[in-house]
């Protein structure tokens, strides 16, 4: 058997999402009748109900809007980061996302303008994480 990848990059609901970050592009889906962007992905549109869906690549920029020092890893794979920070940031296009705070700032803090970075953490698979802009 195959040894499964971390996370699951073949599932439908994120394939999309997971290419794009392969090729250093953030995708979120986006209503086909209203324009709505959503993150995570669903099979319904929040503001119309539409199930009408496509993907579209927005800029990876946005601003902390919140951050948690985890000191147990959410996944044994990351147990020897720990503590790391995992932000909660709302992109310039709107939604928010989940992702690792790198790069050691000197200061973190809520409001603060951040950009997306890209890093395999196995082979063919890249997450977004988040640094503060300098
Ligand atoms: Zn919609």
């Amino acid at each position: 058997m195959a040894e499964s990848k971390f996370p699951n990059i073949d599932d439908p609901e994120t394939a999309p999402f997971w290419k794009g970050t392969a090729e250093g592009k953030l995708l979120v889906q986006a209503c086909t009748k209203c324009g709505y962007l959503r993150w995570p992905p669903g099979p319904m549109c929040n503001e119309c109900l539409s199930t009408e869906t496509t993907w579209k690549e927005i800029s990876p920029t946005g601003t902390l809007w919140s951050y948690a020092v985890y000191h147990r890893a959410m996944n044994p794979k990351f147990k020897d980061q720990i503590p790391y920070t995992v932000a909660l940031v709302e992109l310039d296009e709107g939604p928010r996302m989940y992702g690792r705070l790198v790069g050691k700032p000197a200061k973190v803090e809520p409001g603060m303008p951040v950009r997306g970075v890209f890093q395999e953490v196995e082979p063919g698979v890249m997450f977004v994480n988040w640094e503060i802009k300098a």
